[in-house]
């Protein structure tokens, strides 16, 4: 016979848990680094367990009790596997389930957890979502490991499961890592081939599931998701058949959003990682949980096309229009419960008879909202009705009247859980019981009238059940069948042998009524689970409701104005504001316009004057649009985009420790790659990390590249002025210029973020630490081409390095008149040669004329730069070849 931590050791062997609950009669016992795992993270007492000669740490927490543990360890990322006392003797112990960040049906708050499974084949990726908690299934495939990790981050997801390639690939478990902080959890090779996997999926979606929604068997998504099925069946936690459908979705319907930019924008949390101030925070006036998180994944998912969006504005503008039918409508959501949460409660058989209760409550709810929708006049036309449609209102109903007609009123209260009438055997159980507990209650007046005893009381308690109580004074006239059983103080009590009987007989009816009312509960229970997806059609269709009237609360509190969907390219936004900072200050209005020769922005004025606002202001306008919602402008018509990207110079957050040159040429990179002509590109001082004219020179080429090949709209915030003349040359280029007011700029100057006080002295403090290393000066260039910036804006960049150092003139690339020269004076960053090297003076012979005098310019200050690389030349610390490359190379340029 081995000892109870042997046995602990050996199942906790056998499971790939963190942490093992193990049941000890009345306890969840903890031993060894267990027990101080959790004396650790959840300030449980210690105490030492010997066995076979040795002693361990234990620790432990009643049965009834475990939940709220498993939680906490669950939420901190732990797995924790459960193993309770089965069979009759009640020593065999196995493991029932395993509890993991993901698959953790105990969640409380609003939130979606999901657990997602990510497949790699090839360049191809799988993702399957699951929240257990609620049902929801997605599904979806996309091309490369930039877009599944955006996607992976949408999710924020709990846990995440790589798939056999992934979970060796150390790069991309670091990313999922740092952007979602989940636990990654490896599940069994198996479960993921694609055999297997499809096969699953196919068992619990149904045989046509896949043709129906249109996904390839066998592909890295279907893999992904039947080893995400395969994984909530591990973990035992028995709502695998809350999981009714599967929803499959192309990446590409959503507006592209990457990690980046969600939390640059603050889209669900604030740069601080607080909820509070975080645009989705400001936004929610739901009333309901479902509701919060449907409003939430909008924002995160803003569309790409226009029909259904539409639709939100239609429903949005009609519940904005009226206020008295919005707070009605939000009156009736509000208390409505978690349906798709209590679809999953009632799978699982956790849902106790209230939330059965408050089923039959909300689908109330849902036929008042369906009946006030349609006969108000200002909301009956308005798309609202079809999304309560999509419910099924016949089965509803029916449902609704099954449970209702079961319940009692107050189903936990004294008169039991099921109504009158509901069950022949429970009403005569009740009848029975309510004549035992009636002779119990008029036992004290027959004793009264049938002895001698005039003071006499009934009563129960837990040691002594029922019995008599008689004062001292009268206990000698007690009838001699009486059987003393206690004496007291003042009293004695007694029983007698009718009311051992008359006991008996109520301790079994109440037993018998209890059984009963178990076995119908679980049936009532079950086939309110048989209804698990109309339950889920209606939590989400109350989850709408209450996330577009929640825009509609927002739109008319703070006049926001329905936006003008259009196909093209454009922008016009007139008067806009920023939708989180116009809560806390007095914000000045401004315009934003995109359109026909007029797609790159190049945005300056000082410090604190509002660019990195007016930027962000944009690109949450275009967003709030895309998700559904009004926006915050006097007018807006908003060229539908196909992803946002943002990025926001190094040294504004290495004020937070956040980002190095590195990550933001990295950042650069994936935007250049991935934005298109459809995008809305915001850079916000991208390239001052490094020394002034690398910096430039990368933004130049940058610019350039984005104006000529991906020709996104750009926002470029910049402080180097030099580029500001781009505006002149490109066709697309436009400056816009912060105007600042004195008094405001004060006034507001002081609070909110803290940036860099100055920006240059910034700059050149910043250049000594990062630059030490490299012998020569374009760093950053360097760290361009590492991160991966296309090679044409590298070369680019040396090219225009080179000319700026060299004073040479740089010729603008992709200029409408041709080539054109400008020459910068790198000190003050104006223009030197303007007029004379530009095709713009035309007719004046500046062919001859400009290159002569350009040569020579060229000439002398090539030989100047020659000198100077030649003096700050280590000759110690070169190698023999590389000097010799060197000198060869600069005759070359002085020939
Ligand atoms: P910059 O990027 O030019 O340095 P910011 O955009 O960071 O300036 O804005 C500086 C401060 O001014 C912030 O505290 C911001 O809240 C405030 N601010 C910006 N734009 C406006 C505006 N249009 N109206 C009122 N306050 C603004
Ligand atoms: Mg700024």
């Amino acid at each position: 016979m081995t000892g109870i931590v042997e046995e602990f050791l050996a199942l906790k062997e056998e499971s790939d848990a963190d942490v093992l609950a193990m049941q000890v009669g009345d306890f969840y016992e903890f031993f060894a680094d267990d027990a101080r795992l959790v004396a650790d993270e959840l300030d449980l007492k210690v105490s030492e367990k010997s066995s076979h000669g040795s002693s361990y740490p234990m620790a432990g927490v009643p049965l009834s009790e475990l939940t709220p543990y498993l939680k906490s360890l669950v939420e901190r990322g732990y797995t924790v596997a459960v193993a309770e006392q089965r069979g009759d003797d009640d020593t065999t112990r196995e493991i029932t389930r395993t509890a993991t960040p993901g698959t953790l049906l105990e969640a409380t708050g609003a939130d979606a957890r999901y657990l997602v499974a990510v497949v790699r084949e090839g360049d191809a990726y799988g993702l399957a979502a699951v929240d257990v908690t609620t049902g929801a299934f997605r599904l979806t495939e996309v091309g490369d490991e930039r877009t599944a990790l955006a996607e992976l981050g949408r999710f924020g997801p709990e846990e995440v499961l790589p798939g056999p390639v992934l979970r060796g690939d150390d790069d991309f478990c670091d990313a999922v890592r740092d952007d979602a902080d989940a636990t990654l959890s490896v599940h069994g090779t198996e479960a993921f081939a694609p055999g297997k996997a499809t096969h699953r999926v196919r068992e619990q979606f149904g045989e046509g599931a896949l043709d129906a929604v249109g996904v390839e068997p066998e592909g890295p998504g279907v893999r992904a998701a039947g080893a995400a099925l395969d994984y909530v069946a591990e973990t035992g936690v028995g709502v695998l058949s809350s999981l009714t459908r599967v929803q499959p979705y192309r990446a590409d319907d959503h507006v592209s959003l990457d990690p980046t930019t969600r939390r640059n924008l603050e889209l669900t949390e604030t740069m601080r990682g607080d909820r509070e101030g975080s645009l989705a925070a400001t936004l929610d006036h739901t009333v309901t949980a479902m509701g919060a998180r449907r409003l939430e994944a909008w924002l995160v998912r803003p569309l790409q096309r226009r029909g259904e969006l539409e639709r939100r504005h239609d429903c949005v503008a009609a519940l904005a229009d009226d206020a008295l039918e919005r707070d009605a409508v939000r009156e009736t959501l509000d208390g409505a419960a978690d349906l798709e949460r209590l679809a999953a409660r009632c799978t699982s058989g956790s849902a106790d008879p209230g939330a059965l209760k408050r089923v039959v409550d909300t689908l109330e709810r849902l036929d008042a909202l369906r009946e006030r929708v349609a006969s108000s006049p200002s909301l009956a036309d308005s798309p609202l009705g079809d999304v309560l449609a999509r419910v099924d209102a016949d089965d509803a109903a029916a449902l609704r009247e099954t449970v209702d007609d079961a319940l009692a009123d107050d189903p936990g209260g004294e008169t039991g859980i099921f109504a009158r009438g509901y069950d022949e055997t429970l009403d005569e159980l009740a009848a029975e019981h309510d004549e035992l507990v009636a002779w119990f209650d008029t036992l004290a007046e027959r004793v009264k009238a049938e002895s001698e005893l005039s003071r006499v009381t009934v009563d129960r308690n837990k040691t002594d059940g029922y019995y008599l109580q008689v004062g001292h004074s009268q206990t000698d006239r007690v009838p001699d069948d009486y059987r003393e059983v206690k004496t007291l103080k003042n009293s004695k009590r007694y029983r007698s042998a009718e009311l051992d009987e008359k006991e008996r007989a109520l301790f079994r009816v109440e037993e018998e009524r209890a059984a009963r009312e178990r076995e119908l509960f679980d049936e009532l229970r079950a086939e309110v689970a048989a209804h698990a997806s109309l339950l889920q059609d209606a939590g989400r269709a109350l989850a709408e409701v209450d996330a577009l009237a929640s825009f509609a609360e927002h739109a008319s509190a703070n006049r926001w104005t329905r936006p003008e969907l259009r196909d093209d390219r454009s922008l016009d936004v007139s008067a806009g504001r920023h939708p989180v900072v116009e809560q806390a200050v007095e914000f000045v209005p401004n315009d934003a316009r995109f359109g026909e020769g007029r797609r790159f922005l190049v945005v300056t004025g000082p410090n604190m004057s509002g660019k990195s606002t007016y930027m962000r202001q944009t690109a949450l306008i275009v967003l709030l649009a895309q998700a559904g919602s009004f926006v915050p402008a006097e007018s807006a018509e908003i060229g539908l985009v196909d992803g946002v990207y943002t990025r926001v110079g190094a040294l504004d957050e290495l004020a937070q420790g956040r980002s190095t040159f590195m990550v933001e040429m990295q950042e650069l990179s994936n935007i250049l790659h991935s934005a298109t002509a459809d995008s809305l590109v915001v850079l916000d001082e991208v390239g001052r990390g490094t020394a002034s004219d690398d910096g430039i020179s990368i933004a130049w080429a940058a610019t350039e590249y984005l104006h000529n090949e991906v020709r996104a709209k750009t926002l470029f915030a910049t402080h180097y002025h030099e580029l500001t003349a781009l505006a002149d040359r490109l066709d697309g280029v436009r400056n816009v210029h912060v105007e600042v007011d004195d008094e405001s700029y004060a006034s507001t100057g002081s609070g909110g973020e803290s940036g860099p006080a100055t920006g240059r002295d910034g700059d050149v403090t910043f250049l000594r630490t990062v630059a030490e290393g490299p012998a020569d000066r374009s760093y950053g260039i360097h760290v361009a081409d590492l991160a991966g910036v296309p090679e044409p804006v590298v070369s680019r960049s040396r090219d225009v390095l080179e000319r700026l150092r060299a004073d040479e003139a740089i010729d603008v690339r992709g200029g409408s008149e041709g080539s054109e020269q400008v020459v910068f004076d790198l000190g003050s960053g104006e223009l030197r040669t303007d007029e004379g090297a530009t095709g713009e003076s035309g007719g004046e012979g500046e062919d001859a004329a400009g290159d002569g005098e350009d040569d020579a310019a060229a000439l002398d200050s090539e030989a100047a730069a020659v000198l100077d690389e030649l003096r700050n030349t280590d000759v110690n610390n070169s190698s023999p070849l590389d000097l010799l490359q060197r000198v060869n190379e600069w005759q070359k340029r002085l020939d």
